[in-house]
């Protein structure tokens, strides 16, 4: 009998759960906008795990903390933080966060946008890892990875669900390792 293994079978089925519910909305939220809507993968509850699954495999050992993007991050975030047994820090939209923030301000695919981080939540060096729903331009999450550095931490991985590679966001970012569940 023939065994196969599938070191990858995480990844496989997370794909296909995204390529199978992802929902696409032309000119929204403006004229010229193809919007990818991950919600019906989140309202799933077996695709919901694979991607979460997924996303802590892929960057299993090499994290300590996992840092959401307000809002769909968030979601993210909050779940593969329980299942990697890591912390959680959200980045918030500019304006939300008391205390000593630090303060990004990055362009959209449409329009501009500022991003925050509390200081002092973590011990400086903490290794972590960035999540969000979709990298487009990359704008944001490039904005996230310099919060990251210049809170002190070492930035060690970027996870999304989605990567629209038309818009060449991977680009924008540095060095550390980016894994995209779907890449369209
Ligand atoms: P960017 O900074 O261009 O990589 O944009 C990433 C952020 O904007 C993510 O938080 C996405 O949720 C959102 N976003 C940008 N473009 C799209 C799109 N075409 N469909 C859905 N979300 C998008």
């Amino acid at each position: 009998m023939t065994h196969i293994s599938a070191p990858n079978a995480s990844a496989s089925s997370a794909a296909a759960h995204v390529e199978a519910l992802l929902a696409s909305y032309p000119d929204f939220p403006q004229p010229n906008i193809l919007f990818r809507d991950l919600n019906p993968v989140f309202a799933d509850a077996v695709a919901f795990r694979a991607i979460v699954d997924d996303l802590a495999d892929q960057h299993r050992g090499q994290f300590d903390a996992v840092a959401g993007i307000e809002a769909r991050g968030f979601l993210l975030a909050a779940a593969v933080g329980y299942a990697a047994n890591a912390a959680v820090l959200a980045v918030r939209k500019g304006g939300k966060l008391p205390g000593t923030v630090l303060t990004e301000e990055y362009d959209l695919e449409y329009g501009s946008a500022r991003l925050e981080l509390e200081v002092g939540q973590l011990p400086a060096g903490t290794r972590v890892l960035i999540l969000d729903d979709v990298l487009a331009t990359g704008g944001t999450i490039a904005a996230t990875s310099r919060l990251i550095e210049r809170a002190g931490y070492t930035l060690t991985g970027v996870g999304v669900v989605l990567e629209l590679t038309d818009l060449h966001g991977r680009e924008r970012l540095g060095t550390a390792p980016v894994h995209a569940i779907m890449s369209i």
